[in-house]
């Protein structure tokens, strides 16, 4: 059985990377019936914080990333949270010592810095392995003096070769990976340790995870073959190194760039459909034409084997497109709920749920959201085109550029469609049309092209609004001429 696992640190909020990380070993898992394993790296106290906790698993939930065994749904691995494994982790290194592949380090930097310059090596070179073969003698005397060693792992003293699932063979060469720290000074596992041990003990079979810990898997393959002869597992899993994703100006995509957050993202009105499907782009595709395609979709298809080494590029407006062609995709009253909550963040619309919004609210916004959802991207877009509708008329401000288009004609058209309309019995669209049109363009031969614009700029304050008869209907008549009637003043 396939089991794969995503273990993010909970430091800061989440970002593209992170979700690109927890969709491929999703859908791994999905494409082979495997398991996937959520596991929350939490051992550095300094950098972690429970609210990013919170917004990792709220962000998972929010996408449909959902997962087997691990924080919140249990398993047979218990506990998920690393900062509640430091027993399990002390019984491993006690193992590890038994079997003395781990030794006590009682250098201090300065020290290292010192034996290097003394060789004439570069005295930032590295840990230089001194302390692997210290007598108990001279350990007595280190803590006589007060010193506490950390523990590191002795490296193998021949290459390390592994073959990455997307990379293909790399070998790391015999010597070039200094020994490495697993526990400090004060008893405190890290990451080093604790991440291949975990892996190990919940039985991972693929290690999914991005270019950036590359370097780290010499040390992981190394420790592993450790706890493989320590008893610990048995068998070491395999690697695949997804590739980085750059930003703008071809510099590596980093969580402190905007369009990196997740919450930007959502909050501009991406949709988890557009969004997922983007992210899934970073690295694989599905076929060289085909770049719109659901989530059950990708499933079926994703091999990790077809994942790309070259840097996948972060393109906001292409993922915007594509958030496009899925917000037209979803089912009408599907789209209309998703629009409540950010008309509600606007202050347009009395609650972010729609079954809780006004009947009046309700009416609108289902007779309206259908005039948008073909022309949006981002469901970000939502206030500025459908606002001027659950406005009043006294809050409707004609934006400057509405104003500035405005022609010496204006009054004309405006007084021409008042008294077109206040004599109109039935309000519907085409009612609206025809009289505007026998008024304006016939009565006072304005263009069709030029004739509504103050009629549009009037009701809605925009120079661009969703189709007009249609807005206006949906207004009302008493609303419609008030807006007009407002403008003409
Ligand atoms: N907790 C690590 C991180 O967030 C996970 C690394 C890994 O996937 O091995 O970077």
């Amino acid at each position: 059985e396939t089991r794969v696992r995503f273990c993010p640190s909970p430091t800061g909020t989440p970002h593209v990377g992170m979700v690109r990380t927890a969709l491929f070993n999703w859908a791994y898992a999905k494409h082979t019936g495997g398991k996937l394993i959520f596991r929350i790296e939490d051992t550095d106290a300094a950098r972690d914080s429970e609210e990013s906790f919170n917004q990792v698993l709220e962000s998972l939930q929010w996408l449909g990333i959902n997962w087997d065994e691990g924080v919140g749904v249990g398993g047979p691995h218990e506990p998920y949270r690393q900062s509640e494994r430091m027993d399990i982790y002390a019984e491993v290194v006690e193992k590890l010592k038994a079997g003395g592949y781990v030794y006590e380090d009682f250098s201090t930097p300065e020290e290292v810095e010192e034996r290097h310059k003394a060789k004439g090596e570069d005295p930032k070179l590295g840990y230089d392995n001194f302390d692997r073969n210290l007598t108990e003698d001279q350990k007595a005397a280190y803590r006589a003096e007060g010193r506490q060693p950390v523990l590191r792992l002795r490296m193998p003293d021949t290459d390390i070769t592994f073959n990455d699932l997307v990379r293909g063979e790399i070998t790391f060469k015999a010597g070039s990976v200094p020994d490495f720290v697993v526990v400090r000074a004060n008893g405190k596992p890290l990451y080093t340790l604790v991440n291949p041990v975990d892996d190990a003990l919940m039985g991972i079979t693929h290690v999914l995870r991005g270019e950036d810990l590359l370097s780290s898997t010499p040390r992981q393959v190394a420790l592993y073959r450790a706890l493989v002869e320590v008893g610990v597992t048995s068998f070491i899993p395999e690697f695949g190194h997804m590739p980085y994703v750059m930003g703008q100006g071809n510099k590596k995509l980093s969580k402190r760039d905007p369009e990196s957050s997740l919450y930007n993202l959502l909050d501009a009105g991406f949709i988890k459909e557009g969004l997922l499907n983007y992210l899934s782009l970073l690295g694989w595709s599905l076929s060289h034409d085909e770049d719109i395609f659901t989530m059950d979709t990708m499933v079926k298809h994703f091999d990790i084997a077809d994942v790309l080494a070259n840097p996948a590029r972060f393109d906001l407006k292409k993922a915007e497109a594509i958030n496009g062609t899925h917000v037209r995709m979803l089912e009408a009253e599907d789209f209309r709920n998703r629009l409540v909550p950010f008309l509600h963040k606007a202050e347009l619309v009395s609650a972010d749920d729609f079954e809780a919004l006004t009947e009046r609210e309700q009416q609108i916004l289902t007779e309206a959201a259908p005039l948008v959802q073909e022309r949006m991207q981002l469901l970000g877009e939502t206030p500025g085109l459908l606002g001027f509708l659950f406005k009043k008329e006294e809050d409707i401000e004609i934006a400057p550029d509405a104003a500035k288009q405005l022609k010496e004609s204006a009054p004309a058209v405006l007084d021409a469609a008042i008294a077109a309309l206040e004599g109109l019995e039935t309000f519907t669209a085409e009612s609206i049309q025809d009289a505007l049109r026998e008024a304006i363009v016939e009565g006072l031969e304005i263009k069709p092209r030029l004739a509504f614009g103050p009629v549009r700029t009037a009701i809605s304050g925009e120079r661009i609004s969703p189709p007009l008869f249609e807005s206006m209907e949906i207004l009302g008549k008493d609303s419609s001429l008030a807006r007009l009637k407002k403008l003409a003043a």
